[in-house]
């Protein structure tokens, strides 16, 4: 869907931004790009909706060089959630919302059913807000409609750079959950920038870790964690002490499932030896003499790693 190809950036200034990034993102994934600070996500991001022009290489959308798209096609068809808050201050937030479905001359019923639903999506009754100017909405609130702002046209990518960085924990969380909820009823392309692991633990069906302008990894979270490719993927993801038990992530096995020798571990098995299995399947049985008592999950795995590692806590193998 979207591929980088021999993608470099230098700056005029001479700084070299990125450098030979060569890697493909598929339709419908939610790819996390995440980096010390200086390590190239906002121009990797900036590339793909050309607010940033590439130095060397191609990056394609749908088989498509992004040069030859015409540039308003291209960004209508990309929406694109900033950090900062930038809704326009003076527009209501229907009229936020309503920015590109407008330019693209959709008609108003249609637009304004396109605002409510998205408004009810994320928990914003529509009679009440919208009317509203943004500054009557919280922090957490402005930013959720930059999220359905981006969504307005029905994109089929979104990029989103530290979307949340600047929100309270609370707010934060709340707006993740609304993205994976919107990820599994819409199946956008999104590519998202953090610098938090937990953040991307959290969201990512993969994740591509960048140093320096380069890639160090890319894989999907239990990749990552169970199979660091170097010293720094293994610091940068936490080479950590796992006091998680595992019986806190044993869920009990509903009737009908099916049982294999292959998704199957011994409750003694080390956590890595878990997320080693969770790379490849969904879910793994967990047997104690010989017998099974119960399953391990790999989404409920990440949700209870991530609340783990936020609460301060340490993995290791
Ligand atoms: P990140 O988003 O990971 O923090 P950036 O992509 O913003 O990193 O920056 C990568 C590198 O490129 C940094 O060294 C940064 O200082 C440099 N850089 C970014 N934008 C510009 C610019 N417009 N001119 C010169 N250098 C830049
Ligand atoms: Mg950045």
């Amino acid at each position: 869907m979207i591929r980088f190809e021999q993608v470099s950036k230098n700056f005029p200034n001479g700084t070299f931004a990125v450098k030979s990034l060569d890697f493909e993102i598929k339709k419908g994934e939610f790819f996390v790009l995440i980096g010390p600070s200086g390590s190239g996500k906002t121009t990797t991001l900036k590339m793909i909706n050309r607010l940033i022009e590439l130095t060397k290489g191609w990056v394609w959308i749908n088989g498509k060089k992004i040069s030859d798209y015409d540039i308003n096609v291209l960004r209508w068809n990309i929406g694109y959630v900033l950090q900062q808050i930038a809704l326009f201050p003076h527009m209501t937030i229907a009229e936020n919302i309503a920015v590109v479905p407008e330019l693209k001359n959709w008609d108003n019923e249609k637009i304004t059913a396109r605002v409510d639903d998205l408004l009810n999506m994320v928990g914003l009754n529509p009679k009440e807000y919208r009317n509203r100017k943004p500054s009557e909405l919280s922090g957490g609130q402005q930013q959720r409609v930059g999220v359905i702002r981006a969504l307005a046209a029905d994109p089929e990518i979104i990029l989103m750079d530290e979307p949340f960085s600047a929100l309270d924990p609370f707010s934060r969380e709340k707006l993740q959950d609304d993205m994976l909820e919107i990820q599994r009823k819409l199946k956008k392309t999104i590519v998202f920038v953090t610098h938090d692991m937990q953040e991307a633990l959290k969201l990512g069906d993969r994740i591509c870790l960048m140093k320096d302008g380069e890639i160090v990894q890319v894989g999907s979270p239990h990749e990552l964690l169970a199979n660091p490719e170097n010293d720094f993927v293994r610091e940068f993801v936490g080479n950590r002490k796992l006091s998680i038990n595992l019986n806190e992530l044993i869920t009990a096995v509903t009737e009908g499932q099916v049982l294999s020798d292959t998704n199957t571990i011994s409750l003694s098995a080390p956590i890595n030896e878990v997320l080693e299995h969770l790379a490849s399947f969904e879910q793994v049985f967990v047997k104690d003499n010989g017998k099974v008592i119960g399953m391990i999950q790999r989404q409920n795995t990440l949700k209870v790693m991530s609340q783990f590692l936020r609460e301060g806590g340490q993995i290791h193998e």
